[in-house]
């Protein structure tokens, strides 16, 4: 049966793997190398003028590697994939291999990951390449803001903070039609739930940090790609800038990827119903999920995507900082901290509002986001209930 024609569980549990290489190990294990020997004059000869294929040299990956990187290509349903040693520099080495020169330009959606910006505004800057930030919701009104200088549409959708949704396929239009190349990071779906190369976009990028890892221990990303052409300047880029995920990160990632279908179908349930509950609360102004029929983003979710991962946010109605902490702070189930994508559940309050430069955020209460992990939904709501009394009490 080929990979092509299954689905994303079954690629999931299989893809990239290869036992009888491995004298009949289910896992490839990790391969921790640096050099690697060649017999032959013939050998290292061919390897020196096939940088990009095979082992070679450790930097440019182990079979533990190439595992890692096949299965991924496989759930994307992408030509190829390169690991990174984070899911930051991921989204940099995608922008990285246009090869944009001074003078270029690109568009990013304004509720981007908070360190996308940043490269764009400090490093693509710096070499003289401008960024335009749009309105994640203007649609086909992408085409308007293209210029001749224009080499890519930079978007997330949702955005992990605010979580507005992008009408993906009419971006992919749009870019088509002028020659621009899209770069979407996939963390939030996953090909589980959307599978970007399928739409038209060129290269689909994934914090492997995350979901794919799945156990909030390792960090990892990844960078998969429609065709040949495009991964081929992806894998220069990383080379160019001596980028390699560690060898235990990548096993990490191919052991994590084995289990996320499974893991993402539960995170979708309970985000779910945590997040229906939510809305029900007299402190919570609006839930931004696009999952639920009143989210703006949804008549696009449900076009375009087949499930929803555990991350959502809120918007608290006004109260002060000792409320909010009151509700936080006690919490004995949700951690409070930085990524998601653990089989933890997690919470990160927002103090100011998130960066914006095309469309004001305007929600006067504290943004709050929720990771909804792998407990229990009803102890996950009556830990969440409990922080509500005691921000009533402090209010
Ligand atoms: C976490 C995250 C990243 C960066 O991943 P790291 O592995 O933390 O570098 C990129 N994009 C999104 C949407 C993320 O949530």
């Amino acid at each position: 049966m080929k990979l092509a024609d299954v689905k994303a569980a079954t690629i999931a549990t299989h893809a990239g793997s290869d036992p009888q290489a491995q004298h009949g190990a289910v896992n490839t294990p990790v391969y921790r190398a640096s050099t690697i020997l060649f017999p032959t004059l013939d050998a290292l000869e061919h390897a020196a003028v096939t940088p990009l294929e095979g082992v070679r040299y450790g930097r440019n990956g182990t079979p533990t590697t190439f595992a890692f990187e096949q299965a991924v290509a496989a759930m994307e349903g992408g030509h190829g994939a390169v690991s990174l040693p984070s899911g930051a520099a991921a989204v940099n080495v995608a922008l990285l291999s246009l090869g944009a020169r001074p003078g270029d330009h690109i568009l990013v959606a304004d509720n981007v990951y908070v360190p996308t910006r940043n490269f764009c505004d400090r490093a693509l800057a710096a070499s003289g390449i401008e960024t335009s930030y749009f309105d994640p919701r203007i649609g086909a009104g992408i085409s308007a803001l293209i210029r001749p200088t224009t080499r890519a549409i930079v978007f997330e959708s949702p955005g992990s903070i605010t979580f507005e949704m992008c009408d993906v396929p009419a971006f992919v239009a749009a870019a088509k039609a002028r020659g621009v190349t899209t770069i979407m990071d996939n963390t939030w779906a996953t090909p589980v739930f959307f599978r970007p190369l399928d739409h038209g976009v060129d290269i689909s990028v994934m914090a492997a940090t995350k979901y794919v890892v799945g156990h909030s221990d390792a960090m990892l990303g990844v960078i998969s790609c429609r065709d040949e052409a495009r991964w081929e300047a992806v894998k220069r880029a990383a080379m160019l800038y001596g980028y390699c995920a560690g060898p235990d990160e990548v096993y990490l990632g191919l052991r994590g990827l084995r289990t996320m279908p499974v893991r993402l179908e539960r995170h979708f349930q309970t985000g779910v119903q945590l997040a229906n509950w939510l809305r029900t609360q007299r402190e919570v102004t609006r839930v931004l999920h696009p999952a639920l029929p009143d989210d703006p983003g949804h008549a696009l979710w449900k076009r375009d995507f087949t499930g929803a991962s555990g991350l959502f946010g809120i918007v608290l109605a006004p109260v002060s900082r000792a409320a909010l902490a009151a509700f936080v702070d006690g919490l004995g189930l949700f951690g409070m901290g930085w990524s998601w994508g653990g089989f933890e559940s997690l919470i990160v309050p927002y103090l100011r509002p998130p960066p914006r430069s095309a469309v004001a955020w305007t929600e006067p209460g504290f943004l709050v986001r929720i990771h909804a992990g792998l407990e229990d939904a009803d102890d996950l709501r009556r830990d969440l209930e409990a922080g509500f009394e005691r921000l009533r009490k402090a209010a």
